[in-house]
């Protein structure tokens, strides 16, 4: 980089720690690792990170120790905090025994559901459990990291979110049995011993209320065994789950996720996926933080998607590629403070426009006046 170029974005840096403190809320950003990223490149995203005053950076490059070591090393100059984000139940190349069975009998590893991708590990199984708790330990182990970051921590979606039926052509008002997990001979006969109830013999196991929580535990007896190998190494544990948890991390996706033993939540709260406005994300984080507060009271960091092309939204059909307008960022910043939240976490670093770092800057301004 020219020396030019980097003595401006220090001037930059200066000037916005001089700012009043909008850091007494608690920014974070959303970033993944690319083929392009370099130690330089990093190194001007994460400044430019801190001079918009984000506290930290969630940053996903999986399970890949050299990539996670070098980002989290440059946040830490930077003095960003780092939580190495990773996937956990969706990998592509476990022992193919791993897998989630459906209702159907078929193996997430053959026949994932959705997309090819969606090749989903079964949390009950204690192989997958005992990887899961070393991959993550050995993250922690990184010097530079402060937290792991579970994503993908559940199992796959039984009901999509409204705003991808279109996309997937599907209509989802009960829960989709090539989506429903795990019917493997383990789970079906460890089921039946704890209840007496044979679930492959039951004609709408949708129905059967302690087959929800058999695998709601599951994830929770997974989650709380990843966050004992963390805490061992004196590191912290966040965790990205779906909306909720009773209004849609439950039912979607088996997360009962205030029973976790994690340090931090980042709700997913992306309101443009259920097909609700931006006053959407306030009414859920309030749902949050009181289930959280009547726990153990750990924070929320509301999760906001944003749209990148935001100026084209009213022509983006796919969720995926939509979001909080800067306007709509506004409503929805205020919405999660007024409602409790912590702090915000922004989905992701690469769609925030400068319109968009406008607006948030511009309320939390007038948050702390
Ligand atoms: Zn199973």
């Amino acid at each position: 980089m020219k020396p030019f170029f980097l003595f401006l974005i220090y001037l930059l840096g200066g000037w916005a720690a001089m700012l009043p403190a909008a850091a007494d809320v608690p920014v974070y950003v959303w970033q993944h690792w690319n083929d392009s990223i370099s130690e330089e490149s990093l190194e001007r995203d994460f400044h430019i990170l801190r001079t918009h005053q984000v506290k930290g950076v969630c940053f996903n490059a999986g399970f890949q120790m050299e990539r996670i070591a070098l980002a989290a090393r440059v946040a830490k100059r930077e003095g960003l905090e780092f939580h190495a984000w990773a996937p956990a139940m969706m990998q592509p190349d476990c022992d193919s025994t791993w897998y989630a069975v459906n209702r159907h009998g078929e193996s997430a590893y053959r026949r994932p559901a959705y997309v090819p991708y969606y090749t989903t590990l079964d949390p009950h199984n204690p192989q997958v459990v005992h990887w899961l708790c070393e991959q993550y330990a050995r993250v922690a182990a990184i010097p530079e990291v402060d937290y792991v970051q579970l994503d993908y921590i559940r199992y796959a979606d039984v009901i999509l979110a409204e705003g991808l039926w279109k996309k997937y052509g599907l209509v989802m008002h009960e829960e989709y049995p090539p989506a429903d997990y795990c019917y493997c001979d383990d789970c079906v006969e460890d089921f039946r011993r704890q209840t007496g109830i044979d679930i492959r013999a039951v004609s709408d196991p949708s129905k059967v209320q302690e087959w929800a929580q058999f695998r709601c535990d599951n994830v929770t007896r997974c989650v709380n065994a990843i966050c004992a190998a963390v805490h061992a190494q004196g590191k912290r544990v966040s965790a990205d789950v779906f909306p909720g948890p009773k209004r849609h991390a439950e039912r979607m996706v088996r997360q009962q996720w205030d029973r976790w033993h994690v340090d931090a939540y980042f709700p997913m709260n992306y309101n443009d996926f259920y097909l609700r406005p931006a006053s959407w994300v306030g009414e859920v984080t309030r749902e949050e933080v009181e289930t959280v507060r009547a726990r153990w009271g750990q924070p929320v960091y509301s999760g906001l998607f944003i749209c990148r092309d935001w100026r084209n939204k009213a022509n983006v059909v796919d969720p995926e590629n939509s979001g909080l307008t800067p306007d709509e960022l506004r409503e929805a910043v205020e919405g999660a403070l007024r409602a409790g939240a912590r702090g915000l976490s922004l989905f992701s670093a690469e769609s925030m426009t400068p319109e968009h770092w406008k607006a948030l800057s511009e309320t939390l301004e007038r948050w702390h006046h």
